[in-house]
């Protein structure tokens, strides 16, 4: 053992956005913050890996981009100094979807003119559809800002602009199934407005209409893609921790969180350097922990320690990953199929004019091969993975859970990856014919690899199935029974995706930053309001005189 006596504020295991967000804002705030990854690639599901001499973006299709009075990123990207270091490319559309091999049959979202696009396809649901983006907007504009950002007086009236209303959603618990349900009759359109839903779960009946409110308000203003992939978002926010004092180590494997005497307070981690096989103790006076919080309670803390904080979470469910074809073409695919979108969502004809119901949207009662799938087309943007002029990136992606992949034998598990990415290049195939002669290389990723490459348990990738609403559904951001233990990632609040991590993590960096926020401001708008009530009733005397 090394460096025993080293100390830093902070030791965030895991690299994730999650964890690298909040060592950024923790970072730039003077805190002396490590981050230690048990990967050689820092990012988590944020990273770019190399085939066949370019950049395979792991797990970046599209980055949700709203309005400043609905996207909390642009408020956090300029507080850290990450709108200066990252390019942002817009993208051309939100995505199509193609449910016939007529291409003239392609549906094409726009962004901004959505609902109107929609309207145009669907006149009989104009009421409808209105209603739907008017209830959409107004719950992503609740979750506009953090309390911590707001001024005073924004802070003040809170419970009459957004805190009130945020109360009564999450006592309400709707979810996207039931709203559309009642909002709209076309069962195709709900289909239509729901396309997109791997990017956040497996079934509308039980995902939070909350989230997918913010996620589609962002993705509806404008998609966007991070030039140079998620990769140099990730290598962005490790510079900014480094710039300001900090530590990013990558092979460090966090094997132990160690506590104090009493077992009541963390104190510092174990880890093994995975190239030298060294082993090293580090104090810190914080660990925040970006790693699913269940490798916490159960690896790397004594499980019974944290009932109280694994109570909390025991009954939620990680059902929701992808299946990935990384694919790498020879041929400029936007040139060679012009109509082809950046993303196109590719449909089951049967299901996409049947019903929309539990039993039908229920992605994990359908068998994968017949599942819907997006291609994403990166030759369509300035993407930034390649320098090579004969090098395009595409992926098809769909829903799977790891429970599909679980208890096969290798054998079982290769023939069932082989197959299956024979079945889904042959569907793209049939949209764009001959497309498979220009690929030169492509292989599949599961839950299975993703899981490997992040731990996440059942390769989950956004979290706990998010089903329940904000600070009633998701993992706190700090421990109750082990001080200074901290989370923040995808498991934690708001909930998964690039927003949910970056959003989750900068939430917990402020918290940790100000633990006496709340007391400091109710304790203000008390004396405040106390003293506005005196001096409301003083000014009606005068006018009563
Ligand atoms: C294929 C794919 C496509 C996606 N597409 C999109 C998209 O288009 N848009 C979007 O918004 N989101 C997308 N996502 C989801 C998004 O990438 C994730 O929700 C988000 O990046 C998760 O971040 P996180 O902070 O929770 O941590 P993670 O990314 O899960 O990272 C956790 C990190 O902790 C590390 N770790 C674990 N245990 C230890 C340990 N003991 N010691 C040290 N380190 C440890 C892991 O190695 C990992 O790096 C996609 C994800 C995937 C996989």
């Amino acid at each position: 053992m090394q460096n025993p006596s080293k100390k830093y504020d902070c030791i965030i295991i895991g690299s994730g956005l999650g964890g690298l967000t909040c060592g950024a804002t923790l970072a730039k705030e003077g805190k002396k913050v490590l981050v230690l990854e048990q990967h050689n690639l820092i990012g988590g599901c944020a990273t770019c890996f190399k085939r066949k001499g370019m950049l395979i973006d792991a797990g970046l299709h599209e980055l949700d981009w709203g309005n400043k009075d609905t996207d909390m990123k642009h408020l956090i990207f300029k507080r850290l100094g990450l709108d200066k270091k990252i390019k942002l490319i817009p993208l051309p559309t939100a995505w199509s979807i193609r449910e016939s091999k007529d291409k003239n049959k392609q549906i094409t979202i726009p962004h901004k003119t959505t609902k109107e696009a929609l309207i145009s396809l669907f006149p009989d649901e104009k009421d409808g559809i209105e209603k739907y983006f008017k209830k959409l907007k107004f719950q992503a504009r609740l979750n506009y800002k953090f309390p911590f950002d707001m001024g005073f007086l924004e802070f003040f009236f809170a419970p009459l602009h957004t805190l009130g209303f945020l109360t009564i959603s999450a006592i309400r618990k709707r979810k996207v199934g039931d709203m559309l349900d009642k909002l709209i009759k076309n069962p195709k359109l709900k289909k239509i407005l729901n396309i997109n839903m791997v990017y956040y779960h497996n079934n509308p009946y039980k995902f939070n209409w909350n989230y997918h409110a913010i996620g589609q308000t962002n993705y509806y203003n404008q998609g966007m893609y991070i030039k140079g992939g998620s990769q140099k978002l990730s290598d962005s926010l490790a510079e900014i921790i480094t710039e300001n004092n900090g530590e990013v180590k990558i092979n460090a494997d966090v094997s132990q969180i160690l506590l104090n005497e009493n077992k009541t307070k963390a104190i510092g981690v174990i880890y093994k350097d995975k190239k030298s096989g060294e082993t090293y103790t580090l104090y810190a006076d914080k660990i925040v922990a970006n790693c699913d919080p269940r490798i916490v309670y159960n690896q790397l803390l004594d499980k019974p320690i944290l009932d109280k904080d694994s109570k909390l979470t025991k009954n939620f469910t990680t059902d929701t990953s992808l299946l990935s074809v990384y694919m790498v073409f020879d041929t400029n695919l936007s040139e060679k199929f012009p109509d082809m979108d950046y993303s196109t969502f590719f449909v089951d004809s049967k299901w996409f004019n049947g019903q929309f119901n539990q039993q039908t949207e229920n992605l994990l009662n359908i068998p994968i091969e017949d599942r819907s799938f997006v291609f994403v087309n990166y030759s369509k943007i300035d993407h930034g993975l390649t320098q090579k002029d004969d090098r395009f990136f595409g992926v098809i992606t769909t829903l799977s859970s790891y429970d599909e992949w679980d208890h096969l034998t290798e054998e079982e598990y290769k023939k069932k990856k082989a197959d299956l990415k024979e079945s889904f290049e042959r569907k793209l195939e049939s949209y764009y014919p001959n497309i498979m002669s220009y690929c030169i290389h492509s292989e599949l990723a599961t839950p299975k690899t993703i899981e490997r490459y992040t731990r996440a348990i059942k390769g989950t990738i956004y979290g706990y199935d998010q089903d329940t609403e904000g600070f009633f559904g998701r993992g706190r951001f700090y421990s109750k029974n082990i001080k200074n233990l901290y989370f923040a990632s995808a498991f934690g609040f708001p909930g998964g995706g690039f927003t949910g991590a970056i959003l989750s993590g900068y939430r917990t960096a402020r918290k940790m930053l100000d633990p006496y926020f709340y007391a400091k401001r109710l304790s203000l708008c008390v004396l405040f309001g106390t003293a506005l009530g005196i001096g409301i009733t003083e000014i009606v005397k005068l006018i009563g005189n």
